[in-house]
This record gives structure tokens, C-alpha cells and sequence, in this order.
């Protein structure tokens, strides 16, 4: 399968429009079983496509995990792409700042979990928030978070000079499924640790993280970091989509092993020999 980055990737200049966009959809797949095979299959060649950009050593890769409460960004992390060599990745979770975090830039504990040369980060949540929660909560004054997105944009363009692969996910989900999702904790004491009085108070403002998610696609999304809308309410769409595009982008950025600069015929003659005397009990 192919076409993943292309039926995903927000058209912004069409009007984009999220209501359009069907949270229950299945996208490029038919059926739960056919989604499920998929998924164990790419995480497969995403693992050993990893494996040879971490020995490259010189591209990286960032992927922007956003949605509402209980759309499975966490799901997402443990069941895709937490599936990757922890050698080579790292997941930042970013939680409401601290006084120190504070007081300084919005971008800098971001750019502190940018990927260096050779790794994957995975944000759960991100900067995006300084212009999402920030702004239906009130948490900075509209000239100061109206500014973010020119920082965003100059931010995102630099890590893309220096090499960097920026892929941004927002998974969709419907406002009924996340009640039934809240529902599912409630009734699960496993889950309890996850209740939070602030997840209803966000499903109450619903619309305007609509609107504040419309403008940061919209003022956000040039070529080199776009966003991908994932209808998210199938979660075995939402593992397979998410696995297939970030797949395809990793098979574009088409990391190679290092040419060798040894001479395979003389390091051969040495395990021969090797060999010889460890059988012949020389050692
Ligand atoms: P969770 O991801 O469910 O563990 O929750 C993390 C919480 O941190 C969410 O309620 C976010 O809205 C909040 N959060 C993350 N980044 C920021 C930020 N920059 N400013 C304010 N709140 C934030
Ligand atoms: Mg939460």
C-alpha cells in the first residue's frame, strides 16, 4: 500500500475544513483485519528502516502527536511507535510548564527535545499547546500567542535545514467517542489515575479548540511540517494510518549504511585463521 502521505496531509489552500472530515472514517482501509496486518507488517519495516537511520547518522525525524483528550496519542506511543529501537528514539510527554520552564522562551524545553542527527523524538503533545490551551484558556494575552505561530514557522524551518523530517498528527476523534472513552475510565480503577476534571472542562470547549486547532493548521502547515488529520475513533485505523505515513517517510528519506572502508576479503582471512587455531587448540 502507498499514498499515505498524500490522502492524509491537510490541503490548507482548499479551505480546509475539520468538520468535513469524518472521525469514524476508515481511510485507505476496508476492514479491521486488513488495518491490523498492515500495522504489524510496517511497524516491522519502520524498526529496521530506524535501524539504518540511526547508523547513517546524519537525517532525523520528528513526529508531533496532538489531539483532544482520549483520542490515544498514548495507544498510538505503545502500540506503533513506541515499537522503534529506544536507542534511537525518545518520547517528550509535555505537561503543563514549570515556573522554570515559564520563565523562559515557550520554544525552549521544545527545541531542548528536537532529535539530533541519527534519532527520532516523538512529542506527545508539544508546542502547539502555547497556541491551543494557551489560547481557549487565556493562559497568555492574545498578542503574545498570536505571535507563536511566526516563532513555530521559524522554528519548525530550522530543524528542517538542519535536517530534520517533521511529520504533525492530529488525531480526530468525535466528541461522543471521547465521552464513551471517559466513560470507559470511570468504570475501569485502572484507569482512574487518568480522571481529570480538566478533560471535561476541554470537552465543554470543544469549539474553540476547533477554531484554535483551524488556525494553527492554517498559519502552520508549509511543506516541509505538515499536518495529518487521523480519523481516530477506529483505533486499529488509527495505528494504521499513522504507521503507514510515517513509513512512507522514512522510505523517502531513504536512510543507507555507511559504504565500508575495510577489506572484507582480509578481515574473512583473519576469522579464517582465527578459526584454524581455536580449533586446533591454540588458545
Ligand atoms: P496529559 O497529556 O493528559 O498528561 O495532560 C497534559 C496537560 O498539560 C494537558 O492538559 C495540556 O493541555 C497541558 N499542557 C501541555 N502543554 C501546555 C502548555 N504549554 N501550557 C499549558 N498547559 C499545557
Ligand atoms: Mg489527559
Amino acid at each position: 500500500m502507498t499514498g499515505f502521505i498524500e490522502h492524509y496531509k491537510i490541503g490548507v489552500k482548499e479551505n480546509f475544513d475539520l468538520n468535513q472530515i469524518d472521525p469514524r472514517g476508515k481511510g485507505l482501509f476496508d476492514s479491521r483485519e486488513q488495518a491490523e496486518a498492515f500495522t504489524i507488517e510496517a511497524v516491522l519495516k519502520i524498526k529496521n528502516l530506524q535501524y539504518q537511520l540511526f547508523i547513517e547518522g546524519k537525517q532525523s525525524l520528528l513526529i508531533v502527536l496532538q489531539a483532544p483528550d482520549a483520542a490515544g496519542k498514548d495507544g498510538l506511543i505503545r502500540n506503533v511507535l513506541g515499537q522503534m529501537n529506544p536507542q534511537g528514539c525518545q518520547t517528550y510527554p509535555f505537561k503543563v510548564p514549570s515556573e522554570l520552564e515559564l520563565s523562559h522562551d515557550f520554544l525552549w524545553r521544545i527545541h531542548a527535545g528536537a532529535p539530533a542527527a541519527g534519532m527520532v523524538s516523538i512529542f506527545n503533545r508539544s508546542h502547539y499547546e502555547d497556541v491551543l490551551v494557551v489560547r481557549v484558556l487565556n493562559l497568555a494575552p492574545e498578542p503574545v500567542w498570536r505571535r507563536r505561530y511566526d516563532h513555530i514557522n521559524a522554528f519548525e524551518s530550522l530543524l528542517h535545514d538542519r535536517g530534520t523530517k517533521i511529520l504533525k498528527f492530529y488525531l480526530h476523534i468525535s466528541p461522543e467517542e471521547q465521552l464513551e472513552r471517559f466513560g470507559e475510565r470511570l468504570n475501569d480503577p485502572q484507569k482512574h489515575w487518568k480522571l481529570n476534571t480538566g478533560d471535561y472542562a476541554a470537552h465543554e470547549s470543544w469549539d474553540a479548540y476547533r477554531e484554535a486547532y483551524h488556525d494553527a493548521f492554517e498559519k502552520c502547515s508549509p511543506d516541509h511540517a505538515p499536518w495529518f488529520v487521523i480519523p481516530a475513533d477506529r483505533k486499529w485505523h488509527r495505528n494504521a494510518a499513522v504507521a503507514g505515513i510515517v513509513l512512507q517517510a522514512m522510505e523517502e528519506m531513504n536512510p543507507q549504511l555507511p559504504k565500508i572502508n575495510v577489506d572484507v576479503d582480509e578481515i574473512r582471512e583473519l576469522y579464517e585463521q582465527a578459526k584454524r587455531e581455536l580449533a586446533e587448540g591454540r588458545k
